[in-house]
């Protein structure tokens, strides 16, 4: 721990999210607020490798928390996780008198962090922003409302055309091993089914379904598929669905990147400008190898060590019973 901290730097790693914006604003004008010199480190922690590190003043963050993806720019970096690149993103800090940072991205960025922070006096306080939303100590991560919406509006469309044609839907959806976005997004579409990593769904089952919705007159069918689903993708389940089931035309969509970028939702600018100002104020505090988050409505810190290793089964019960009683 190490207070009076006098130089902030702030950073964005890993996939990129909508909110990481607001999130920056908020943390450089915060800082600003409260005397501290503040930077920001371009391309994650390659830019602290490569020395990429620019002062940051309250309106060079103007005009930005509308913006989806980073103005930092964000970077997998290879030579972070060796001694040798540690050492010279150290060296950087040292040679700028940084003696805090904020990194805002997912579970790679904070083991990053972690891993860090053991070896150097920087103290670190990590900002979840993944579309994913899998981290523990946050009940939301910053973009993953944003995601969601996008997905719907997708969605709604597809159902336009589903409808139109008597057309049986498969739609793929980003998370990874999370069901979290295709879960909210089978709700809030009104899809007939959903697959999700945490609760595998056998082929029968969803066949089951489909029929029962066919036999009661439905016009179309949305079906939506989690990336990290084990029975495969979108194509492999439709193929599988499609041999053994064929009142529709079957159609399938991945929707891919488009789910990661476009303007924050009102959520996200709020939670990223919640999460950016606890930052630096757990810095302020003197700090370190915490994360802030959501829990309920209020901001908590969370061991970045509990973040990365606790298990996180986000799926709500309630959500996961209603989503199937109101699907018939
Ligand atoms: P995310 O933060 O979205 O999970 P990544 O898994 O790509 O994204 O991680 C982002 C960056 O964090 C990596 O490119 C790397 O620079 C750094 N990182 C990840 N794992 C480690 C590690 N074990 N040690 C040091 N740095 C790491």
């Amino acid at each position: 721990m190490k207070p009076n901290i006098k130089n902030i730097a702030v950073l964005t790693s890993g996939g990129d999210a909508p909110g990481m914006n607001a999130c920056i604003r908020a943390a450089v004008r915060t800082g600003i607020y409260n005397g501290i010199n503040m930077f920001g480190v371009m391309q994650g922690y390659q830019g602290l490798i490569n020395n990429n590190i620019i002062p940051m003043g309250a309106r060079s963050v103007s005009n930005i928390i509308h913006l989806g993806g980073t103005v930092l720019k964000t970077a997998r970096c290879l030579d972070f996780k060796t001694e040798e690149g540690m050492k010279i993103a150290y060296d950087n800090l040292k040679a700028n008198d940084i003696d805090g940072l904020v990194v805002i991205g997912g579970d790679g960025t904070f083991t990053g962090a972690q891993r860090f922070s053991q070896r150097y006096d920087v103290n670190v306080i990590g900002v979840p922003g993944t579309i994913d939303n899998d981290l523990y100590g946050s009940d939301f991560t910053l973009g993953y409302d944003t995601a969601i919406n996008t997905v719907i509006e997708a969605i709604d469309k597809i159902r336009d055309t589903a409808d139109s044609h008597d057309r049986l839907f498969f739609v793929e959806v980003m998370g990874r091993d999370s069901g979290c976005i295709a879960l909210r997004a089978a709700i809030s579409s009104g899809a007939e089914a959903v697959l999700l990593p945490e609760k595998p769904t056998s082929l029968d089952e969803l066949i089951e379904q489909l029929e029962i919705g066919a036999a009661t007159k439905k016009s179309s069918s949305i079906v939506i598929v989690s990336e990290g689903h084990k029975a495969g993708g979108a194509y492999d389940i439709a193929k599988k669905v499609k041999e053994r089931f064929n009142h529709y035309d079957t159609k399938v969509t991945i929707l891919g990147h488009l789910q990661r970028g476009g303007s924050p939702s009102s959520f996200d600018r709020i939670l990223g400008s919640r999460l950016g100002f606890a930052a630096i104020n757990e810095l302020l505090k003197g700090n370190t190898e915490q994360m802030v988050g959501l829990r309920g409505n209020e901001i908590k810190t969370t061991s970045i060590d509990e973040a990365l290793t606790k298990h996180t089964f986000k799926l709500e019960a309630d959500l996961l019973e209603m989503a199937k009683v109101l699907s018939i």
